[in-house]
């Protein structure tokens, strides 16, 4: 047995943001012994180096300086020492953000990724975590929240926390202050829910609402759950939207509207959205955390984890996340249509869906889906999006093809037991392989097309299977984000005219994106270009969709637009709005067959 790695993170100075952390190796690496910060934390796939926020690092041992070189952006090398050799660095802690680490005077928060330096030949050690407080009377009730276990702190103490090794160590991150605790039990799984930030959310409703979600996913993948214990860290903000999965635990941030502030009120728009994010990271539990693709165990966090699986990883939990919400009572089945018929109006206003496949777009999320600019809707497409509904036409084709004998459901738990409970990684085509086995089909057309095809999914046909009506029509405006029917008739929309840009939040009419083939692009108008008047009118951002309601498609318009510095004019042809807008709807003729096969789907099993 060897001697753990042993780390400690004081919250330093709140005011300056800093935590001040120390690895102590009892057996340093005779040649010299090498510490890195990653440079991504799962989850989220991009290169952040973090090692940047490290603002001060010198090692000792024995009460004496040891020199340190830096190696590269986030390794260094310590000259060889008998030990122990202990490293002690300072942290730089101001992104709140699920990825990485904050500290102020009202809380602090980090992930391992930011704040643990990985040990070199030392990774598969246990890990001893002392966690401290800020010195002084005005931190005296903060507390700790973290999935990490206890060595001798108390609950929610400070004190010392294991972990058995240095992956495990980075997959909780904890949360210190004075937040806001309630619990629940789930298939007998202690769960928390631990709030920072000013809120009015009902605490019983949120416990009782994801009590539901999270047995709805233990019971779907089967007991006993995977983990002793499970938390939700919830940020709220004044606006915020994201979160990020671990083993045990996820960090949430969300808007303060997020949350239910009434016992009994139906689930509205924006508690919904903080369900299906609620629901959508709890179902990584089981995919991507355990059910994981084969480049990821071990995770190198020192370079790109390329893989094609991410379609398979975030859409098909993106698919599960919001029919968990349908299937255990949360929201009604026109509520999930909703939601679907959003998913489909996202992809079908991405351009870029015909020209890159989801298997590329997981492959190059670490430079294009997670650094998106400008030209992203013309050249990307989502494997959250499309990945969800490439989940749902799965789901759909082994439903019909089986007669209802077998479904993406059987698919997950296949995985699950032949992969996840093992965490053995899923190689390249398994979950397709799986697929065409549990259902005894050939699906090689299918996740040919859905996968590395760019043509449409035949979603109209799936779903006319179930009795779902599949319509698409023009946007009412550019905040229509589908779903509904529109308030006014298809002919009356097909006359608005439009000019095929999205414009950038502000007061200003700035184009964010000009989309292949549309009138502003046809014009000569750019990403960037900030319209100021169309045919002699000021234009606004409020202001462009009233002027614009004054033409209709086919009418040539003057636009005045600064570029940079330069004031130029265009002549816009201006065009009718696409059909990019799709709305689900119950077909009221559908048969018994269709009535019992969409029960089948939607309804709690
Ligand atoms: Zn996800």
């Amino acid at each position: 047995m060897h001697t753990p790695v042993h780390y400690r993170i004081v919250a330093h100075n709140p005011s300056a943001h800093l935590f001040e952390v120390t690895c102590t190796i009892a057996d340093p690496d005779p040649q010299g012994q090498r510490f890195s910060l990653p440079a991504w934390i799962p989850g989220s796939y991009m290169i952040r180096e973090f090692a940047k926020h490290i603002v001060t690092l010198a090692a000792e041992c024995g009460g004496r300086a040891v020199p340190v070189e830096k190696l590269d952006k986030d390794t260094w090398h310590c000259a060889p020492c008998a030990g122990p050799l202990a490293v002690r660095y300072l942290v730089y802690a101001w992104d709140l953000s699920v990825r990485a680490a904050h500290l102020d005077v009202t809380h602090g928060f980090f992930n391992g990724t930011s704040v643990f330096l990985r040990a070199h030949g030392r990774e598969r050690r246990p890990c001893l975590v002392d966690i401290a407080p800020p010195s002084g009377d005005a931190y005296r009730n903060w507390r700790v929240a973290s999935a990490l276990a206890r060595e001798d702190a108390a609950p929610y103490g400070f004190g010392r926390y294991r972990a058995a090794d240095y992956d495990e160590l980075v997959d909780h991150p904890v949360e210190m202050g004075t937040f806001a605790l309630a619990t629940f039990e789930a298939c007998g799984v202690p769960h928390d829910i631990v709030i920072t930030g000013r809120h009015d959310g009902n605490l019983p409703r949120l416990c009782r609402d994801l009590q539901t979600i999270c047995e709805h996913h233990i019971r779907f993948f089967g007991e006993p759950a995977p983990m002793e214990r499970y938390v939700f860290l919830i940020t709220v903000v004044g606006e915020g939207y994201g979160g990020l999965e671990h083993r045990a635990s996820t960090s949430l941030l969300i808007g303060r509207d997020h949350l239910p502030r009434d016992d009994e009120a139906p689930v509205d728009e924006t508690y919904r959205t903080f369900l299906g994010l609620a629901s959508h990271e709890y179902f990584h539990t089981w995919n991507v955390k355990r059910i994981k693709p084969a480049v990821f165990v071990p995770y190198d966090l020192s370079r790109e984890a390329y893989t094609r699986q991410l379609w398979a990883f975030e859409g098909i939990t993106s698919y599960y996340d919001d029919l968990a919400l349908v299937r255990s009572g949360l929201i009604t089945i026109e509520s999930y249509l909703e939601l679907v018929g959003q998913t489909i109006t996202r992809v079908w206003r991405t351009p870029g869906r015909m020209r890159q496949t989801v298997a590329e777009s997981s492959f190059d999320a670490w430079t294009k889906f997670y650094r998106q600019d400008e030209n992203a809707p013309n050249a990307i497409v989502s494997y959250y999006a499309k990945g969800a509904l490439i989940a749902l036409a799965l789901d759909l084709t082994l439903r019909r093809e089986t007669n209802g004998e077998k479904s993406l459901d059987d698919v997950m738990r296949a995985l699950w037991q032949r992969y996840g409970r093992h965490v053995l990684g899923v190689p390249e085509g398994d979950i397709e392989r799986m697929a065409a086995e549990v259902a005894n089909l050939d699906l090689a057309p299918f996740f040919a097309q859905a996968l590395h095809g760019t043509a449409d999914l035949p979603l109209a046909d799936l779903l006319a299977a179930v009795g779902i009506q599949f319509q698409l029509r023009p946007a009412e405006s550019d905040s229509d984000k589908g779903g509904k029917a529109a308030g006014k008739p298809v002919e009356t929309l097909a006359r608005r005219a439009v000019l095929g840009v999205r414009l950038a939040e502000g007061v200003e009419a700035k184009l964010a994106h000009v989309f292949d083939g549309g009138a502003a692009q046809a014009a000569g108008l750019s990403a960037g270009d900030v319209i100021v008047s169309l045919n002699g009118l000021r234009a606004t951002r409020a202001s462009v969709d009233k002027l614009l309601a004054r033409h209709r498609p086919g009418d040539r318009v003057h636009v005045h637009a600064f570029r940079r510095d330069e004031l130029m004019e265009f002549e816009v042809a201006l065009q009718p709005p696409p059909a990019d807008t799709c709305v689900l709807s119950l077909d009221a003729a559908a048969n018994p067959g269709q009535q019992a096969r969409r029960a089948a789907w939607l309804q709690r099993p």
